[in-house]
Order: C-alpha cells, then structure tokens, then sequence
C-alpha cells in the first residue's frame, strides 16, 4: 500500500491521515479489505485509528503527573455506566467531523460503524452513570485522576420483554473483544482471602501481625484512555480482571487430580465475572464482598506503587493522593489501608490512622436503609481475618474516644462500626465515616437529611467530615454528542465554549422569545422526536405521533420511582376519553424504559403492568390517535441518548426524600424537556435555576410527608374519595389490563391499599393528575412552551458534572484545577 508522503497516518488529526490509518488497520492489522469487512471489521479499524491518537498524548500526560509529582485522585467505583465510546472519543479529540468525512470516503456508513459498538453497561443506573461522568469531567479539568474499577465479564443483563414480562439475558459485552482497552499483563496484584492471622515480637517487642495460609487471586489490569475534551489530556480507567496466574495447585496436580487444579482455577476467575444487577439494594452475598475487597485491595496496591516509585515518607500519603469511594462499597479501603500501612510497612497504628483519616473520602449515595452495606461479622472473618481485626480495633478505640461525651448507650450502639446485635455486622457506612477525611452527600437536600437522620450522630459528633457535592452530568455526551443540532444551534448563536463552560448557556435566555431562535429549536425537537417514532416504529413495529407530548420516564424500575404513578395517571386519560370521545385532550406518548434488579418481583410486576395497560390503550381505536403508551426494552445510556433529545416531559415524580440527586432529571432539561417533579434531590436545585414558573412541581414535600405519616397515613380514605383515582385502581385490581388472569395485579393494589402505601402514590395522585393538566395547557401555548424549554436549557450550567469535580477538588481533595 503506497502513501501519500505528506499525510502521517498515525498521528495526522486530517481526513488523509486518519483514512489511511483505518484502510491500514483494516488491511494489516484486521486482515480485511473494504468488500469483506463486516460492520464489526469496519468499527475496529476505526477505533484503532482514533487509538493511535490517543496514546501519545496518554503517554505524555502520565508522564507530565509524574514529572510534576501531581497529587493524584483515585475514584474507586463497584460501577461505571460507560455506554458507547467513539463519537465521545472524536468529540474529544476535536475529530468526529474529519472522522466522519474520512469514513465515508472509504465507503463506510458512520451511523453503521457508530452503531457496531457494544454499549458498555458496568453498571446498574445513576451511581455508574455519575463515575463515567466524572471521568469525562476530570480529564477535561486536567485533574491527575485515575479510575478504578472491576472488569465484569457480563455488564448489566440485557432486557428482553417476552408477552409483557422483563427476561433477563446476558451481556456479552466481550464476546468479540473490546478495543477501547489495552491489557497490560505485567501489571498484576495479589489479592489474597481467607487464611488466618498470626502475631509474632518484632525485636523491638511490638506485635507483627501477619495474614497467612491464604488463598491468592491475581487482578490483572485493563487500561481505558479518557480522553478530556480538546485539551491533549488523556487520563486512565484501569479495570480489574481475576484471574489465576499462579498456575494450576500444583499440590492436586500432583496427586493427579488435573481437572480438579484446572476448575479451581475458574472458581478464582468468578470474582469478575459478572455485575451484581441491584441498585440500591444490599444482598449480603459472599461473592460480592469478594469483588469488593478484590477492587480495594488491586486499587491500593497499584496507588502505593505508583507512590513509593517517588516517595519514600509514608506521612506525605495525604498530599499525594486522595481516595475516592463511590458509595460504601469500597470502604474496605479503611482498613486494608491502615493493613498495608501496619503489616507491610511497619508503621504504629497512630500514624497509619493519621494518613488513612486524611486520603480516604466517602460519597453517600442513598437514605434508604436497605441499602446501607452492613455485613455478617462471621462472613467477613472468615474471608478477610485480618481486616476483622482492624475493624475490631477501629471500633474498640472509637467507642472510646465517645466515651468522655457520652453515657447514651442507644448512641453508641448506633455508632459502632461492629452492631452489638446476636448476629453481628459490620456497618460500612459508619467505618466509612469515621476512617473518612470527607463525607459527602449528592445533592443539597440530600446532604442536609444525611446529616438530619441516617447520619445525625455523626453529623454532630464530626461536623467538619460532612459536606455537599451535588451530581452532575457531562456536557459532551449529554447535549454536544446526542443532540448535536441543538448544540449546534446553541453555538451559532453564543459560541462554543459553553462545552467546557456551562455556565455560558445563560446567554441563551435572551433568545427564549426571539422568534427565529424558538422556531429553529422547535423544529430540531420535532426532527429529535421523528428520529426516535423512527426507531420506536423499527424496533417495536408500533407508530407513534411526533407530534404529541413526548411524555417520558426512563430510570430504573423501583417503587420509590413511581413509574405506577405515571401509569395510573395514563389510565385516568384513557377511562377519560372512553368516558367521553370528544374530551379535550392533548395527544400525548408516554414512554416508559428501564430494568429491573432480577429479583425484585414487585418492579418486575410493575414492567408487566406498564405493558399490560399499553396494549389495552394501544389497540383501542377511539383512544389511541390521543394516548399511547409504550415500554421500551433494554434501558442503556445508548438508549437514553435517543430518548432524552425527543422529549417534551421529563418525569421525576419520586416520593420526596427518597431520590438522593438524580441525574436523568438534569440530562433532559439540558435537552429542552420540561420537568414535572416533586420537590426531591436535585429537583430542588433545578427549581432553583429555572425558576419556580418554568417547572411543574407539585406533592407532598419532605416534612409534609413526615406530617402525614405522624398523622397516620390512611391511603383506603383517599381511595373512598376519589373517584377516577377509584376507578384506576379497580380496573388494575379487578383485571381490566389482564383479563386472562384477573388477580395477576393484586399485589400492587394490595401494596396501595391494605399495606400502608408506603411510598405515598395515593397521596399524591391527585395534586399530580392536576399538575399534567397545567402541562397540557400550557403545552398548546406554543410559544410558551418552547420559552419555558430554551429557559430550562438556558439554567443547565449548574449541573455540568465539571462543576461538580471543580467542588470535589475544593471541598474534599484538595487538588487545583488548572483548566
Ligand atoms: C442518567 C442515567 C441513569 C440515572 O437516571 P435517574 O433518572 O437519575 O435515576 C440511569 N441509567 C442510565 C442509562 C442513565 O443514563
């Protein structure tokens, strides 16, 4: 293959360059030409050209933190929500539109080699989705970060719906390799589980504790470029994989047991293979504590490496790295650093404390009591024995450091790290505080009830520890690459430094009655919503309306959610306009996606419910030209890239107190959606933005709903009174959507009825059913609409996750952000 002279194929940023590149990939790498490359064949070669991009300026900006003795920030996360990486990579690179020239010339189709990409889904919902976000933000910032995580074999299941019920089935995100990462097979840890203790005099007479007879597990490290957005930072996301590189045992193989030796082996690699599926839930399962003690122990393993290549004073930890923990699950953190510090370096327990106290940081993720990590003392004692000493020890000297204070022994008992219960259990959360330099909570009400309740006698004991970083969003993925003519509109009319400077988007509210400006923005929002009645109509065969209210909910499925409540309200349109034909009612779609954690019957119920209800809505003639409602299977960032553009209605209805942030509710304001919300997490603090009149708010807020509970919560009254409310729950109970099985929903409406309501639907049904038509009215007000929406965009830059990093950075690393 001759080349042009003039073009550098592995570097060059140009058409040229990067065409040849690909033709070269595909040619000598991949052994394909362009008539017998598959769609897969064509994608590789693509991203092994943006890779040759990537890795000089990986290089160089590895090299320049360790040059500057850059204190560095290691996010330790059970979960990133990754999604599809090529038009992210481009954008980043400043390169999607000469890639997409150089595509086409070859005579590939980009939207084809862009939709060959796996969706990359290490995680369950918001939690994994705000780690990936993070990432975006922290190499755009310039901030020394590193990311760790687990290298699951299988992401998040893939969601079928076979006759209205969610089927899980597997992710074989791997199955045909992943070249976004680069395998490094020289970088590997030892993490070792179960054995015993044992204390032996060092010759000073100080107890050596060490862990012994254990048995070992390699992690193996995978590298991912993040790339920040035009700046030639490209940071790293190193995944662990387990595997068993010691070899066969050599003990059975000896005694002739080969297969024997062989599948153990494959028992040590089961600690990566696969993604626990529950969001915010804790199920106290030994292969999970495994993983999250594998991420912990291979994390810090590489983190002190890296430290002691430069340093030798151990006391200098604090200022040359700060410790991440995204929710409880790496709080093992504490005490296998204060282990390796004591047993592998000989430090005291005083100064080992010191520096663990003031490198590790914890972010609370949610209020809700199950999901607060709190595992079997015998469990853990058995995996990690050493680890059970020191969280012995950690727990011994914090009760005595309360005693001077306090004589309440309720207090004390609830601040322990070790509950003092029969079955005893260690409490993550409250290790994680009191081993923490910072603790923070994701939103500002949220951060304020952590202090109020889960965390009041730690918020009062330790005030300096608690602080607020509210959740963010990346404005390249969730506005520059998924709605790019909305961007480009935004950038016609202000520049566009709002990418990396959200805060400009401001200047978009004067053009939120400017004629020009709202037609244009009106027709990309219907083009947005054509595109996705397109891939409804493909994927689903069912035709939608683009020009109706794209009323949409998309998150996963849980009660605290309220998906029923968005559904009961769908129902009482359709028993409206049966009541009467004519009635005056606005088109509307209501589109729900989102999975459900596979063992959590009443969400999966709710999924089949939703489908159930939109058959009978669907095929109805007289209803269906004004309602539709449709499920949406398989929820994935790749899904909500298509969705979140198209939408007029955001749904964030949650029962207030129970959302910590959300990060949805930010996505689709950013994209021209209206919100309809309660006042819960970040929903607050986007009233606060956009202004009360440019939101539908309605509900019970948090301290009314502590009312109604004192008062005595009666949901049966609220049913005798409402008639359509009624009406709703009748027909769902007495087997209207499921004729074939009457009393398939009793469960739900048992829940509503006879067990307390406890997320409070009833409640507020009817204060939402009024809030959606002020919706709908205020929707024929075109221009209104469409002023309120550009207002809503206009308020975004709050939410950029890089606001959210540049707090990190102030409020808890104490790292400067250059950039
Ligand atoms: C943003 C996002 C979430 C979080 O949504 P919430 O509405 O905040 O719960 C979950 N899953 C995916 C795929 C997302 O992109």
């Amino acid at each position: 293959m001759s080349v042009d002279s003039t073009i550098n194929p592995r570097t060059g940023m140009d058409v040229d360059s990067f065409r040849e590149d690909i033709k070269q990939h595909l040619h000598y790498t991949l052994a394909k030409d362009k008539f017998s490359s598959t769609d897969w064949d064509q994608y590789r070669s693509v991203v092994l050209a943006v890779m040759d991009r990537l890795h000089d300026r990986w290089i160089n900006t590895q090299q320049s933190y360790y040059q500057n003795e850059s204190k560095r920030v290691y996010y330790l996360s059970m979960e990133y929500l990754i999604g599809r990486l090529m038009d992210n990579m481009l954008i980043n690179l400043g390169m999607q539109d000469v890639a997409a020239e150089a595509i086409e010339e070859i005579g590939f189709d980009y939207d084809k080699v862009r939709e060959a990409e796996v969706d990359a889904g290490l995680g369950n919902g918001g939690l994994g989705r705000l780690a990936a976000c993070f990432l975006d933000s922290m190499a755009t910032l310039g901030v020394p970060a590193l990311g760790y995580g687990i290298r699951y074999d299988y992401g998040i299941f893939d969601q079928d719906i076979e006759d209205g019920w969610q089927v899980e089935k597997p992710d074989m995100w791997l199955q045909y390799g992943y070249p976004w990462s680069v395998v490094r097979p020289k970088k590997k840890y030892t993490v070792q589980f179960y054995g015993d203790t044992t204390a032996s005099e060092d010759g000073n007479g100080r107890l050596h504790y060490d862990w012994v007879n254990t048995h070992n597990v390699t992690a193996l490290a995978y590298d991912t470029p993040i790339p920040g957005f035009q700046n030639d930072v490209v940071n790293n996301l190193r995944l662990w994989k387990a595997t068993s590189d010691e070899g066969f045992d050599l003990k059975s193989f000896n005694q002739g047991d080969y297969i024997e030796a062989v599948r153990s082996n494959l028992l040590e690699e089961n600690i990566s293979r696969v993604l626990y599926p529950n969001d915010k839930v804790f199920k106290g399962q030994e292969l999970r504590l495994k993983q999250e003690y594998f991420l912990v122990s291979a994390s810090l393993q590489d983190a002190m490496n890296r430290f002691k290549k430069q340093f030798d004073d151990l006391r200098k930890i604090p200022d040359q790295m700060a410790i991440q923990c995204n929710d409880t699950h790496p709080n093992l953190a504490v005490p296998e650093l204060m282990r390796m510090l004591m047993d592998l370096e000989g430090l005291e327990w005083e100064p080992a404390w010191d520096i663990v106290s003031q490198t590790i940081n914890y972010t609370n993720h949610t209020l809700m009591p199950e999901a607060l990590e709190k595992w079997p003392l015998s469990l853990m004692s058995n995996l990690l024995p050493r680890h059970v000493q020191i969280i012995r020890e950690i727990d011994r000297r914090f009760l005595n450091s309360i005693d001077i204070s306090g004589d309440d022994r309720n207090k004390k008992n609830r601040m322990r790290v070790i509950s003092n219960e029969m079955d005893a259990r260690v409490r993550m959360g409250n290790l994680g505080i009191i081993g923490a330099k910072r603790v923070n909570g994701v939103s500002e009400l949220h951060s304020d009830l952590m202090k109020k309740t889960i965390f009041k006698d730690f918020a009062d004991h330790y005030p300096e520890k608690f602080t607020n970083v509210t959740n963010g969003i990346t404005p390249r993925r969730w506005l520059r690459q998924c709605n790019r003519e909305l961007a480009d509109l935004i950038s016609d009319r202000i520049g566009d430094d709002w990418v990396t400077h959200l805060d400009q988007l401001q200047e978009v509210e004067h053009f939120a009655e400017d004629e020009k400006f709202q037609s244009e923005f009106k027709v990309i929002k219907l083009r947005n919503k054509q595109k996705l009645a397109d891939y409804i109509k493909d994927t689903m065969g069912v035709t939608v309306d683009a020009e109706s209210i794209f009323d949409i909910q998309i998150k996963r499925i849980h009660e605290y959610k309220r998906q029923l409540m968005a559904l009961m309200h769908a129902i009482t349109l359709y028993n409206r306009i049966k009541n009467d034909p004519n009635a005056d009612i606005e088109p509307r779609t209501l589109l729900f996606a989102g999975k459900a954690a596979p063992g959590y019957t009443m969400a999966k119920l709710h999924i089949k419910l939703i489908n159930s209800v939109a058959e009978v809505i669907n095929n109805d003639p007289e209803v269906a030209p004004k309602l539709k409602v449709l499920f949406l299977p398989d929820y994935s960032v790749t899904l909500a890239e298509k969705m979140i553009p198209a939408a007029n209605l955001s749904e964030q209805i949650s029962t207030a107190g129970m959302e910590a942030s959300g990060t949805g509710n930010m996505k689709f304001a950013l994209n021209g959606a209206l919100t309809i919300g309660t006042l819960d997490g970040a929903n607050i603090e986007i009233r606060e933005q956009v202004g009360k009149d440019n939101i539908f708010i309605f509900g019970h807020t948090v301290d009314e709903i502590e009312d109604v509970r004192a008062q005595g919560y009666n949901p049966q009254k609220i049913y005798e009174s409402d008639e359509e409310l009624k009406q709703v729950i009748d027909q769902i109970h007495d087997g209207y959507f499921s004729p074939d099985n009457p009393n398939l929903f009793h469960p739900i409406t048992n829940a509503l009825l006879n067990q307390g309501d406890y997320f409070m639907v009833l409640a507020d049904y009817r204060k939402y059913v009024e809030k959606q038509e002020e919706v709908e009215a205020n929707y024929r007000d075109e221009f209104d609409w469409n002023r309120k929406a550009i207002i809503n965009v206009a308020n975004m830059g709050h939410f950029s996750s890089d606001r959210s990093i540049k707090d990190y950075c102030e409020r808890i690393w104490d790292v400067e952000v250059s950039q």
